[in-house]
């Protein structure tokens, strides 16, 4: 049986969110000196028990406050999508941040629809896909970003909780 999605855990996050910041910075500085064997021992589990109980379809902050990085494959596949010429698209949805990434050019994301669905879903970006590097090997890999990433995404917030209560 599917687990019961609980909004509280989104509320709670958006409570803690700014006091926890200087906390979680500290604690992905601890996990960063585990070793590779007890911190993917730690892992285990913790990306699908938050999510679990977290839907995406309450939340849509990723999709409301961080643009997503678009490679070239992901413009010629969306372009294609919605009957547009690569650099139409381009033009229209696109632009190149600080860090020379090519990014979406608004935020909330132009796909975003008021029930918070993406109106490209099967076509959109990697990075949208990926986000927010919780599952498996990137949970361990990328703790800097997590202490940023709690910020934007409850999940994650949720996932580094899990983690202290582990280590
Ligand atoms: S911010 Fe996190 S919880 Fe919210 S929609 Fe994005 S991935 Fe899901
Ligand atoms: S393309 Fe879709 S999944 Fe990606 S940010 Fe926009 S609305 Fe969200």
């Amino acid at each position: 049986m599917a687990q019961k999605k609980d909004k509280f855990l989104i509320e709670d996050w958006n409570k803690r969110k700014i006091e926890i910041q200087a906390e979680n910075k500290k604690f992905t500085k601890k996990l960063s000196r585990l070793s590779d064997k007890k911190l993917i021992e730690a892992a285990e589990g913790v990306h699908d028990k938050v999510f679990a109980k977290i839907d995406c379809l309450d939340c849509a902050n990723c999709c409301k406050s961080i643009p997503p990085i678009i490679n070239e494959t992901d413009a010629r596949r969306i372009a294609k999508h919605l009957g547009m010429k690569v650099t139409a698209f381009k033009d229209q949805y696109v632009k190149i941040d600080e860090d020379m990434d090519m990014v979406m050019n608004q935020s909330p994301c132009p796909f975003l629809q008021a029930d918070n669905t993406c109106i490209i879903y099967e076509f959109r970006p990697k990075a949208c896909r990926e986000y927010p590097h919780t599952e498996n090997y990137e949970l361990t890999k990328k703790l800097k970003l997590h202490a940023i990433n709690a910020q934007y995404c409850p999940a994650v917030f949720h996932i580094l909780e899990e983690l202290k209560t582990k280590l």
